[in-house]
């Protein structure tokens, strides 16, 4: 079920969305290890929004070994969805250095609000 949410959200979700979302079905322990566990599978990517919460999104353009996450994230300020841009961006490191994680936020309005 949780993985069914997160596949189907066009947003990224947090443990209390989802909590909201199961309702009683689900501990709140359980759903934290079980997003855990798919972040470490590799599933889903973690956003650490500008609220300081983390959030989840599906991987849709991931395949098992290779994960590129150098897009940007939305926050929209007014129903606070945060969503994966679809853009991917370049950042020019010095020789020899190797992104691992990307992190930019972009916080406004979205084409809904
Ligand atoms: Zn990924
Ligand atoms: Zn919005
Ligand atoms: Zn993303």
């Amino acid at each position: 079920m949780i993985l069914e949410s997160l596949k189907t959200s066009k947003s990224a979700i947090s443990q209390d969305n989802l909590q909201a979302q199961l309702g009683d079905l689900v501990d709140r322990a359980t759903i934290y290890r079980v997003l855990n566990s798919f972040y470490e599978d590799g599933v889903v990517h973690k956003i650490v929004g500008d609220d300081g919460k983390q959030y989840f999104a599906y991987c849709r353009n991931c395949s098992e070994k290779s994960h590129h996450h150098n897009h940007f994230h939305f926050r929209c300020l007014n129903c606070g969805k945060i969503e994966c841009l679809p853009n991917e961006m370049e950042v020019n490191l010095p020789e020899k250095y190797r992104t691992i994680n990307f992190n930019g936020f972009i916080s406004g309005y979205c084409s809904l609000c």
